[in-house]
């Protein structure tokens, strides 16, 4: 049974040229967590985000999914338990509708027809694309096919998501909506590790993050102490989001970590 726990102990990475990507990671995800995992270019994001589905496996310690290290399962077996969704969701996409590209993983499964349809349907409609499922792929816009490439891992069963920078490519009003989806999944008991530089986000959907600098693990606790700290937003070269640094500004006893928080706390101040 899928649990959506993932574990990194003492886990380090280099790739067959000899580049040292991660340097003694340790870090325990708990079902139903909702983390962002921060650092600049090349600090290991993506190598660490490949570890947890086994497209990588580690050069010296161990990745725990579910408590089973990711040496004694496979690919297939693995997928079932973490969805991953690469930068370029194109690249996940091979079937001529996407009613059949959601279909694809679970039908290697051998399920019945109708359980087949069952799950599609449910992850058409969490994903919210419902109206889609008779187009081809390829015609829909990026932002669709990113969904359709979620409903495609969704539907396979996994309790856990990790996404690979999912917003970069997107516009202003896209990348809401899909951090408005990833809440939504979230919501129904998903563990969800979502990759991305994007100071906001993290601020505004995250639980937890977690700060990588040239491979090492510098931060893993809750945003408003990140975007206290200035040592380690340095070290790994992040700004805090605006609404952050306009708390500090005005001094505000806490970082706002959205626009909503801060105009609730402007609200009872200018109410006074
Ligand atoms: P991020 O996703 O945070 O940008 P990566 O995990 O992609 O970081 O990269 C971490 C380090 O590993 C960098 O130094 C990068 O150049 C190196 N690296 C990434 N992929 C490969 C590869 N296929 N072969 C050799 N080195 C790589
Ligand atoms: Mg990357």
């Amino acid at each position: 049974m899928s649990q959506g726990e993932l574990r990194l102990e003492g886990v380090h990475f280099a790739y067959p040229d000899g580049t040292v990507a991660l340097r003694g990671i340790s870090l325990n995800i708990g079902r139903g967590e909702f983390v962002a995992l921060l650092g600049p270019n090349g600090s290991g994001k993506t190598t660490l985000s490949r570890l947890l589905n086994g497209l990588l496996r580690p050069t010296q310690g161990s990745v725990l999914i579910d408590g089973v290290d990711t040496r004694r399962r496979s690919v297939a077996e693995l997928a079932l338990r973490v969805g991953y969704l690469f930068q370029n969701p194109n690249h996940q996409l091979v079937s001529a509708t996407v009613r059949g590209e959601i279909a694809v993983g679970p039908r290697a499964r051998a399920l019945s027809a109708a359980e087949l349809a069952t799950r599609v349907t449910w992850a058409a409609e969490l994903l919210d694309i419902v109206q889609l499922l008779d187009e081809h792929p390829l015609l829909l816009t990026l932002a669709q096919r990113q969904r359709v490439a979620i409903a495609s891992l969704i539907a396979l069963g996994p309790l856990a998501l990790v996404l690979d920078e999912p917003t970069t490519a997107l516009d202003a009003r896209e990348r809401l909506a899909v951090m408005e989806l990833l809440r939504q999944i979230h919501a129904t008991g998903h563990t969800i590790l979502l990759v991305t530089h994007e100071m906001d986000l993290a601020g505004e959907f995250a639980q937890r993050c977690l700060a990588l600098s040239d491979g090492e693990l510098i931060f893993d606790g809750e945003p408003a102490m990140l975007f206290g700290d200035d040592e380690t937003l340095r070290r790994a070269s992040l700004e805090p989001p605006q609404v952050a640094q306009l708390a500090r500004r005005l001094q505000a006893p806490q970082p706002w970590l959205s626009v909503e928080e801060a105009v609730q706390a402007l609200q009872v101040h200018m109410c006074r």
